[in-house]
């Protein structure tokens, strides 16, 4: 009888368990290794809590990735529909809020029980506690060994590494899969915070911590608009967060790395044309000129901005609106559209949710298999690949787990590419 593949993935994050439990479905003999006393850890810290595991409006322009044709071609191969099929098989009913994918019971762990279940269900071999140090591969025994903290060694024929990202870790923790990469030649691209809060200097940024509000916001590198969202932004102790930072957080993360100038534009009203903000202000200055500016500002804005605008347009908040005349306020409404926050740095990685870098993504074929060596596979947050809030990053480790699972396991997902 000719024997099983036999398979080892390193890290039970959700790209190493959706890697293991599909190369076991494909007939191999698999073992995950993972070095915390138990598997998929992060995923119970994902939607806070909740685990927003993909989302209907999948497109690669969610994504950052300097190969977007082979992700556009991955996600053909598995994409949102085929998580909803692959977690229903488990047995994992799932919600849709707004496009946004979650486990019905909005509990991260009713994912990870599920996936726990199907590791054993499949007969996946999981080693926790066991971090492997280091890997290489074995001529002769054409295959590779794994050496674990202890010393101890391992043989495989295959190796998927899926050991994710130092993201949200302390210490320097969760670079082991990159040195692993390094060592059998794989470039590693410089590796940032991503989907992470922006730090600023600015005095006035204490003046506005706590306050939450809906917003648009641009990012100007050196002087240029490089991108915008809308959504709720937070304004911290230190700096800016919310969604809509997070979205760009990792372009600004590079730009700092090459010590660009970068700063946040704030637009406090992004619904409104600029026609009906004149008139309503026009309106509003003509039966409230007698008001101080101050008052003037009362029911626009939260108080916080409104104290930060007047001073940065030099009003006293007692002075009458009509001596500081229509001109001087209007100068300062439209302030309210451009609110500039220049930038000093990001948050360290171990408050991002995401790392942008990683190994190149270009050194991979369209099964996820090593271009420099062979039967050595990637998938998740390791390789160069890292998508915006919304589902989109989970949705790359389901997707990329199951593509270097089943290549794995000796079956191409090639001809399932939809042209
Ligand atoms: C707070 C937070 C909230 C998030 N929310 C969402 C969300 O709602 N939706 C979404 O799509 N994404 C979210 N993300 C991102 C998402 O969780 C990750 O992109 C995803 O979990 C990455 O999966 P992975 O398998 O690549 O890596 P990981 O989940 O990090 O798994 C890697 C595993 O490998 C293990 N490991 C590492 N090195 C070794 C070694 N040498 N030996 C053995 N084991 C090793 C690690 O301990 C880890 O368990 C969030 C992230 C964070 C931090």
């Amino acid at each position: 009888m000719k024997s099983r593949l036999n398979i080892a993935v390193i890290g039970a994050g959700a790209s190493g368990m959706t890697a293991a439990i599909t190369a076991s479905k494909y007939g191999a003999d698999v073992t995950l290794y993972e070095k915390n006393d138990r598997v998929g850890k992060k995923i119970l810290a994902t939607g806070n809590g909740k685990c927003n595991l993909s989302n209907m409006k999948l497109s690669v322009d969610q994504y950052y990735c300097k190969e977007k044709e082979k992700l556009i071609d991955l996600f053909s191969v598995f994409s949102t529909q085929d998580t909803f099929s692959f977690f229903n098989s488990m047995g994992l009913m799932i919600k849709d809020k707004n496009g946004y994918l979650y486990p019905y019971s909005e509990q991260a762990s009713s994912v990870l029980d599920i996936l726990r279940m199907e590791l054993d269900r499949s007969g996946v071999r999981t080693v926790t506690g066991v971090k492997i140090v280091d890997a290489v591969y074995q001529a002769q025994k054409k295959s590779f060994q794994l050496t674990d903290m202890e010393g101890k060694t391992y043989f495989y024929q295959k190796v998927i590494i899926a050991c994710g990202s130092p993201a949200s870790l302390k210490n320097g923790e969760g670079m082991t899969g990159y040195e692993i990469a390094r060592k059998f030649g794989h470039k590693i691209h410089k590796l940032v915070p991503g989907l992470v809060q922006l730090r600023s200097d600015e005095k006035f940024i204490k003046a506005l911590s706590g306050v939450r509000c809906q917003a648009g916001v641009q990012l100007i590198i050196n002087g240029e608009i490089q991108a915008g969202e809308i959504g709720e932004v937070q304004f911290t102790e230190y700096g800016v967060s919310g969604i809509p930072i997070f979205q760009f957080s990792r372009l600004a993360a590079y730009a700092l790395e090459e010590r660009k100038q970068v700063s946040v534009v704030i637009d406090f009203f992004p619904k409104k044309e600029e026609k009906e903000f004149l008139s309503i202000n026009r309106l509003r200055y003509d039966s409230m000129m007698d008001k101080s500016v101050e008052d003037y500002l009362t029911g626009t804005l939260n108080k916080k901005i409104n104290m930060v605008m007047l001073k940065q347009a030099g009003l006293k908040p007692h002075m009458k609106a009509q001596e500081a005349g229509w001109k001087k306020i209007w100068e300062l409404m439209r302030k309210c559209r451009s609110f500039v926050i220049h930038i000093s740095s990001v948050n360290p990685i171990e408050n991002a949710q995401v790392c942008a870098g990683g190994v190149d993504f270009k050194q991979v074929d369209d099964g996820l298999q090593s271009k420099l060596v062979k039967n050595l596979y990637f998938a998740g947050e390791i390789l160069d690949v890292d998508g915006k809030c919304g589902g989109y990053n989970l949705q790359w480790a389901w997707t990329s787990g199951y593509v270097a699972g089943m290549n794995a396991a000796g079956f191409s997902t090639k001809e399932k590419v939809k042209g």
